[in-house]
């Protein structure tokens, strides 16, 4: 009896581990590893690149966003618009390196906090902590969780709850709200 419950443990627990990564494509396993990527992005970030900090408010008027913004970057971050899916470059970016807000290069994630969500929008699963600030809104009827630069303001995108495990978070950002960084350049 006692073997045979030992036996079906093994059997599904490994059931469980093929489920989990067919299924969610987990890339990792615990809290304890997104606290490690929340702590480190720093090992990320190109050497020569100068990160503000999330309390280094920088505030600005239109006209001087749309100066220093193209169209697509303002129409995102400044009009709360989405980029049409699977036309950010950034969907395939998969070098080490750290994305920061295109307003005001505030580091938001980290490299290794991204994954493959299938969405054809950049998309993460944890972000570098402090650095949004949350609303709902029901552009879509749907009451959703918009989240924007805590140091800017800008619109960066939307967070779902039906990201990959552990965290469950599917953080949609629009590529082009993003700047990437390779840490080696
Ligand atoms: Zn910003």
């Amino acid at each position: 009896m006692k073997r045979r419950g030992f036996l079906q443990g093994l059997t599904l627990a490994a059931l469980g581990s093929t489920f989990h990564r067919t299924a969610t494509a987990a890339p990792v396993g615990s809290m304890k590893e997104i606290q490690t990527m929340q702590n480190n992005w720093r090992s990320l970030l190109a050497a020569g690149f100068k990160a503000p900090a999330p309390t280094e408010a920088l505030k600005l008027s239109n006209d001087e966003w749309r100066k220093r913004l193209d169209k697509a970057q303002f129409n995102v971050l400044r009009e709360e618009g989405t980029e049409r899916a699977g036309t950010s470059p950034l969907n395939a970016e998969k070098r080490p390196g750290v994305f920061a807000c295109a307003g005001c290069d505030l580091p938001l994630f980290s490299s290794e906090m991204k994954y493959e969500s299938g969405t054809g929008w950049p998309s993460f699963f944890t972000t570098i902590p402090g650095v949004f600030a949350t609303k709902k809104d029901y552009i879509l009827f749907t009451p959703r969780t918009e989240y924007h630069c805590v140091r800017c303001g800008g619109h960066h995108g939307h967070v779902f709850e039906d990201g990959p495990a552990p965290t469950g978070q599917r953080w949609c950002n629009n590529g082009v709200a993003l700047k990437f960084i390779p840490k080696q350049a």
